[in-house]
């Protein structure tokens, strides 16, 4: 645990941007030329990191970078993976599967949503009966941790649901790559988005797209917007030997790569993902003992973020503990969902047993009630 300081004045406890260590801001004190060869070096060799932190598999991938916010990345896929002739399932239990639906819409894909409410997770059958329901659906996109509540979905079930009916997978996995094993071969996800801002533990400023190479390979020509065009962007990156149609974040991509470095030296995403497993677990206990109650039952939370119940007394208010919180050294996240009045606490990041321990201390102290 870090003290508070001028650069770091309070600790994020929010799913991304998030707290980052001072050697990956300290990454970012030098400026790069875009196409000279060490840059272009840097980019080609982030590339096949994050595909080898992908898959075991890493021939059958390929991964591409874009410039933007997460979203940017999704939209990407999703305005240039289904051909015009395709149609779109969207698997939804939140604000981020919604996003995805919307975004077909603008671009007059032909969408259907199969929506399982923000407090369910997404149900493998159900989703195996709906493809079997509609043969022209081509294509489904799911969000692995739905951010919106903190939701594992079963991607492993759910992919298989939709791989063995023949369709091409979409998954954003923006909160939990990085935070979470997995191999996108295995699991045969064609296209897995994720962002510098998140598990990594970069800065934001770019998302990145994990993509089987043979479903990448056929789409060309189709995308629908010029500067979100995931295939010319994968074909420049490389054929152009890691280099970006349009100006880079440069500074961003420096410091996502002390993070990939980082990760490793950490033990990699197992050891990660156990640190956040701890700081989740922690987390949830220490705030259940204080008298708050998790949104989500236990099996279905995520080691990344929680929902709780804001509690139904007139002495509590959010803005309120948001204030005190901050002034304490932790910044907290608002809830998202419409079903419920909730607030989220983040544990990913540069964030440690210690920094809950002490969150959990001061959350006693403010006592609501
Ligand atoms: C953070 C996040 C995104 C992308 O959000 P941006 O604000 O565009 O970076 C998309 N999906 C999920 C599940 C997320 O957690």
């Amino acid at each position: 645990m870090k003290e508070a300081s001028v650069d770091r004045p309070y600790l994020l406890l929010t799913p991304g941007p998030l707290t980052t260590s001072a050697t990956v801001k300290e990454a970012m004190l030098r400026d790069w030329c875009t196409w000279d060869s060490d840059y272009n070096g840097l980019v080609q060799s982030i590339r096949e990191r994050l595909t080898a932190l992908a898959t075991k598999r890493s021939d059958e991938y390929t991964t591409v970078l874009m410039q933007g916010s997460g979203t940017f990345s999704v939209e990407a896929v999703i305005g240039t993976v289904i051909p015009r002739d395709g149609r779109l399932l969207v698997l939804t239990n939140g604000a981020y599967g919604n996003r995805i639906a919307q975004m077909a819409r603008i671009y007059g894909i032909a969408v259907s949503v199969q929506d399982f409410s923000e407090t369910e997770p997404v149900v493998p059958e159900r989703v195996e009966q709906r493809l079997s329901e509609e043969p022209d659906i081509t294509h489904v996109a799911v969000v692995h941790c739905e951010t919106t509540t903190g939701m594992l979905n079963p991607i492993a079930a759910i992919a298989a649901a939709v791989k063995d009916s023949g369709r091409t997978l979409i998954v954003d996995a923006m909160s939990s790559f990085g935070g979470i094993p997995l191999d996108v071969a295995d699991l045969r996800i064609d296209y897995l988005i994720s962002s510098a801002n998140k598990c990594i533990q970069g800065v934001p400023g770019f998302g990145f797209v994990i993509a089987n190479r043979r479903s990448l390979m056929r789409c060309e020509g189709q995308a629908r917007s010029l500067s979100l065009d995931l295939y010319d962007q994968w074909a420049t990156m490389e054929t152009g030997d890691g280099k970006w149609r349009f100006t880079s974040p440069t500074h961003v991509v420096r410091a996502f790569d002390q993070a990939l470095r980082e990760l490793e030296q950490e033990g990699g995403i197992e050891a990660r993902c156990e640190r956040y497993k701890a700081n989740q677990e922690l987390l949830v206990n220490g705030m259940q003992q204080l008298g708050f109650c998790a949104l989500l039952k236990k099996p279905l939370q995520s080691p990344f973020i929680t929902a709780f119940y804001c509690p139904p007394v007139a002495s509590f208010s959010f803005m309120e503990l948001y204030a005190r919180l901050k002034a304490a050294g932790f910044v907290i996240y608002p809830g998202k969902i419409s079903a419920a009045d909730t607030f989220r606490i983040g544990t990913i990041g540069e964030v440690y047993r210690e920094d809950i321990a002490k969150l959990l201390e001061i959350m006693e102290e403010l006592r609501f009630w």
